[in-house]
């Protein structure tokens, strides 16, 4: 098969923190996004779609041409931003929930959120509304970081609190940061997720990508729609685009501003 975009979305906010301003993507361009990807006839799917329910066996055959929408660390505007786009043209997702980072999580609260958080009610709410729940571990760490006892508490406590507030199988993961090894993978599906993302700027192609690393394209504030579609069309370079520096984002900015006068002159 062709390869299947799986997108990645942290924040859909018009005022973001700073701490979430270079990944907070404005509603009106995420509306527009959506639209996009209906108009070019594009079905999202949740991740889970794209690997086989048990561990051994083929993956589900898709229909149509799939995209995947995910969203990572379970910011509260996914309900109130993206949830209503969503619904309105009959899209589903996936939203990678920080467990400790829930905003009614109490006594199992840990870490330090970067932004408002969703609470349980909306994440049963977007679940109930067939918004696909992935795990993003427990408080957020680098898990490569981590000694065994340490990962699989993460790993295992993050899982085990979805399923067991939510109802519902939880198969899907993403790492926080991207960061994975080997044996982070290995404690991954152990714990009983089927399939887990990375961060990687390409389009993830079956057969050629560890379903425990699918690479995905980052969607970044501010990029114009014009590009939003190159990138859902695997824009040959993306990859590069991690190597672009805030400097070097000034510096094309002002090249712009430099064309703009030179213009008016
Ligand atoms: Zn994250």
């Amino acid at each position: 098969m062709t390869g299947v975009p799986i997108l990645m979305y942290h924040s859909i906010s018009e005022h973001p923190p700073a701490a979430t301003a270079p990944l907070a993507v404005h509603p009106s361009a995420f509306a527009d996004q959506m639209a996009l990807l209906k108009d070019r006839g594009l079905t999202p799917v949740p991740l889970s779609a794209l690997s086989p329910p048990a561990a051994s066996g083929p993956a589900p055959e898709v229909v149509g041409r799939p995209i995947v929408i995910t969203f990572d660390d379970g910011y509260a505007d996914f309900h109130e931003r993206a949830l209503p786009v969503l619904e309105h043209l009959g899209f589903t997702a996936t939203v990678f929930v920080t467990t400790g980072w829930l905003a009614d999580a109490g006594p199992d609260a840990a870490g330090r959120p970067l932004d408002r958080t969703l609470n349980w009610s909306q994440t049963r709410e977007a679940a109930a509304h067939g918004i696909e729940i992935g795990g993003h571990s427990h408080s957020h760490p680098q898990l490569d970081q981590l000694p065994g006892g340490s990962l699989r508490d993460e790993l295992i406590r993050s899982r085990g609190l979805l399923e067991d507030r939510l109802g519902v199988q939880v198969r899907a993961m993403a790492y926080p940061y991207g960061y994975s090894s080997a044996r982070v993978r290995q404690a991954v599906l152990h714990t009983g997720y089927r399939s887990a993302c990375a961060v990687a700027n390409e389009v993830a192609v079956r057969g050629r990508h560890d379903r425990l690393a699918l690479p995905r394209l980052t969607i970044r504030a501010g990029i114009s729609l014009e590009r939003f579609g190159r990138i859902v069309d695997g824009e040959p370079g993306y990859r590069l685009d991690r190597a672009l520096t805030k400097g070097y984002a000034i510096v094309r900015r002002s090249r712009y501003a430099a064309q703009r006068m030179l213009r008016d002159v």
